[in-house]
């Protein structure tokens, strides 16, 4: 598995194992257990995805040491403050039955439980991931949906900046803007819902370079984004495509691939706005 290196030297396996949308219970343990069996060693979870117990149950029983493991969380919509951040984080730790976590994220950068003081819920959050960071609970502090804007605002009061932002990109929709202003403060970018939330598996431009090479169409839209430098974090419940989704290293994509997987529409919709969601 290939790693990226964080600014503060921290490594990140570059496929994460995505948890979104599979309910808590016997179908995300059955699932992280699967990712683990595979290969993979990096989990991301979340707050309100309400399945850290399970993720940190397959954990467990997995048998494999702690130390091998990337797990990342993030902070739940209803948690931003100073105070909420704090509590919230240590119900994570508990539901993932951890004495830290890898990676811990910023969800979204302007809720609705808080819109109406964005910024100081958000610098709060902040500062407590940052106290969290020093005293060795977190080893790195990220953000996610974050547009340039958000980030600005973090930058009032932050003392360290943030070293990930998690973000929606496929082949389509790959948010260059953000990308390259984050890039230039040393974020690694992580390219969340890679396969569009399954979207994209319809496309006839991926299915035709998917026959070139005798590779699924999710395999070369992930193959895509690895090239590009980002970590991935796809997504699934089924033993054969968990397998599939991490066997990307023994091919690469042509010029001609990349330019026509360049030129693609987005064929899933626009990224939402942060600043007008109702959650
Ligand atoms: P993906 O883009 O990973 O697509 C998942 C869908 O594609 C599922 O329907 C899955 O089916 C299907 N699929 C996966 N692999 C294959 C394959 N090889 N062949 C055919 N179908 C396949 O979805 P997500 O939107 O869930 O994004 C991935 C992860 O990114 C999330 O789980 C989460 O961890 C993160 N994320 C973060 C967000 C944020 O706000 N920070 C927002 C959204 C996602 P099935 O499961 O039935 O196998």
């Amino acid at each position: 598995m290939s790693e990226v290196r964080l600014k503060n030297g921290v490594m990140i396996p570059q496929i994460g194992f995505g948890t979104w949308q599979i309910p808590n219970g016997r179908i995300t343990e059955e699932s992280v257990a699967f990712a683990l069996e595979a290969g993979y060693r990096h989990i991301d979870t979340a707050a309100g995805y309400y399945n850290e117990e399970s993720v940190g149950r397959a954990i467990a029983s997995s048998g494999i040491d702690r130390s091998e493991l990337f797990v990342t969380t993030k902070l739940h919509n209803t948690d931003h403050t100073y105070e909420k951040t704090r509590a919230g984080f240590f119900k994570s730790l508990e539901a993932l039955g951890t004495e830290y976590i890898d990676l811990y994220l910023i969800h979204w950068p302007n809720p609705v439980a808080h819109r109406h003081h964005w910024k100081e819920a958000n610098a709060g959050s902040w500062r407590a991931m940052e106290e969290f960071y020093q005293e060795g609970l977190i080893k790195a502090i990220g953000i996610s949906n974050f547009f340039p804007r958000h980030i600005e605002a973090l930058m009032e009061t932050a003392t360290i900046a943030p070293m990930v932002n998690q973000i929606r990109l496929f082949a389509g929709s790959m948010q260059e803007e953000l990308v390259s202003y984050c890039t230039k403060m040393g974020m690694v970018i992580e390219a969340y819902s890679p396969l569009g939330t399954g979207a994209l598996l319809k496309s006839e431009i991926i299915a035709e370079i998917a026959k070139r090479h005798d590779r699924s169409v999710a395999q070369i839209s992930l193959r895509y984004l690895l090239e590009k430098g980002f970590v991935i974090l796809p997504k699934s419940i089924r033993e054969a495509t968990i397998v599939e989704n991490i066997a990307l290293f023994d091919f690469s994509l042509t010029d001609a691939d990349v330019a026509a997987l360049d030129a693609m529409e987005n064929i899933v919709g626009p990224v939402r706005d942060p600043d007008t969601t109702n959650f």
